[in-house]
């Protein structure tokens, strides 16, 4: 006879499945997205009922959250995780960080830090291989989760924000959670990323954790499509029915020792995310050309990416763009400094550019460090915001031999 759980037997079915340890952990190994190898696995719970079917999670955890016993729950899976990891490192196994579920009702334990430690140390298990995995719906929660966060990581373990993009946190509170992983909710991935918004939304969420330095994993990945797709987008960690559904202790077990990943291509251009190439492009443009500079002349804003200082130029690396111009002049050749002024005018390039010119470049003497002037290369390259009307330029500047 199947289980049926109710709020009044929850509480004692749950202390026996446990005393029983009919409730065991499943691995499901998380992948890295370039090279296939496995760099760890999130422990997930899963009730063994008396016929020996397995219980999924959606129907004992809302009940077990509904009347706080979820804890309990998250401590016995970290106990049966250490156990695990303990022989695991014994036995001589790499890369078996785990990460395990802690419900957000532990942010008002006290103590939980000290006695995440105690269990952790008990098993002499490195803390750097447990990750405490929190829902995203913990961060509006109200309690200082900023605080509860830091106190974790502070303790060297690791932490990740789960099911990112699921609920209602918002980027700007995301950068104050000093996390270091954020995990893609799978509700993020439909279908093959065919659809375009839904690409722009991962996009942009990938480039923001990237900037703020979090690892990323994506969660629910379920065919080469979407794999390819989050390759392109810098996603470092896969964990998903592509690779592995959650699989028991043991299989876990074999597939840490046997596991080989599929032959990798060498060449750097098949094995990295679109990301590094298009670093690699930057380097070569740098090699030409010190200076390069974006610029929106619809909306008169700069971002200015300085390899090497060639000039005495010192200027803030984002502002208003006819600052900037007038900025650049001050360093010149007075003779020189009209021709920069009117050839980079803000509203003559807009004009030029909608009546067809795509390019405008200049010569002009700029001072050097040295306080000898020197002729630099100024080159704007006109092109349209694909999203927006703005036009914007891209300068490309560069020492030249004296013409
Ligand atoms: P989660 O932490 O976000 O775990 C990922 C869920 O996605 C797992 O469901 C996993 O089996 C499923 N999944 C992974 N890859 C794919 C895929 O490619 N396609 C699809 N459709 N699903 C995929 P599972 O094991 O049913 O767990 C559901 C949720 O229950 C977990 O979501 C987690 O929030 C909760 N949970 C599980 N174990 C524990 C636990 O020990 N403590 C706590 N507090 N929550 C737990
Ligand atoms: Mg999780
Ligand atoms: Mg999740």
């Amino acid at each position: 006879m199947k289980t049926v759980f109710t709020e009044d037997n929850i509480n004692a079915l749950l202390d026996k499945a446990i005393a029983e340890k009919k409730i065991v952990a499943y691995y499901q190994p998380k992948y890295d997205a370039v090279t296939g190898h496995i760099n760890g696995a999130e422990a997930l719970a899963r009730w063994i009922d008396e016929d020996g079917s397995i219980i999924p999670p959606y129907q004992f955890i809302p009940l077990l959250e509904k009347s706080m016993l979820i804890t309990k729950l998250d401590w016995y899976i970290l106990d049966e995780v250490c156990a695990f990891l303990s022989r695991e490192i014994k036995r001589g196994a790499k890369n078996v960080t785990v990460s395990v579920n802690f419900s957000r009702f532990h942010t008002k334990e006290e103590n939980f830090v000290t006695h995440l430690c105690e269990v952790v140390d008990s098993y002499s298990v490195p803390r750097k291989l447990i990750e405490v995995e929190i829902t995203e719906s913990a961060l509006v929660d109200g309690t200082n989760i900023i605080q509860f966060i830091s106190d974790i990581r502070n303790d060297n373990f690791s932490v990740a924000i789960d099911d990112f993009g699921s609920g209602l946190s918002s980027l700007t509170f995301v950068k104050d959670v000093p996390a270091n992983v954020l995990k893609i909710d799978k509700s993020l991935l439909s279908g093959n990323c065919e659809n375009e918004k839904e690409r722009i939304v991962l996009e942009s969420i990938f480039n923001f954790a990237q900037r703020l330095k979090l690892a990323t994993v994506a969660e629910g990945v379920e065919t080469k499509e979407q794999l390819g797709f989050l390759r392109t987008c810098g996603c470092e960690t896969i964990q998903g029915y592509y690779f592995s559904k959650p699989v028991t202790e043991s299989e876990y077990a074999d597939i840490l020792e046997n596991h080989e990943p599929d032959e990798q291509s060498e060449d750097i251009l098949v094995t990295q995310p679109a990301a590094s190439a298009t670093q690699l492009l930057l380097d070569a443009v740098f090699m030409c050309y010190p200076l390069v500079i974006m610029s929106n002349l619809s909306r008169n804003s700069f971002y200015m990416m300085v390899y090497e200082n060639f000039t005495t130029r010192s200027c803030p690396s984002t502002g208003v763009y006819t600052e900037l111009i007038m900025h650049g002049a001050s360093t010149m050749l007075p003779e020189d400094q009209q021709l920069f002024i009117d050839t980079f005018d803000i509203n003559d390039q807009i004009n030029a550019y909608n009546n067809g010119q795509r390019t405008r470049r200049v010569v002009t003497r700029q001072k050097g460090d040295d306080g000898i002037y020197r002729p630099v290369e100024t080159t704007n390259y006109y092109v349209k915001n694909p999203s927006s009307d703005d036009i914007l330029a891209i300068t490309l500047s560069r020492p030249v031999p004296e013409e």
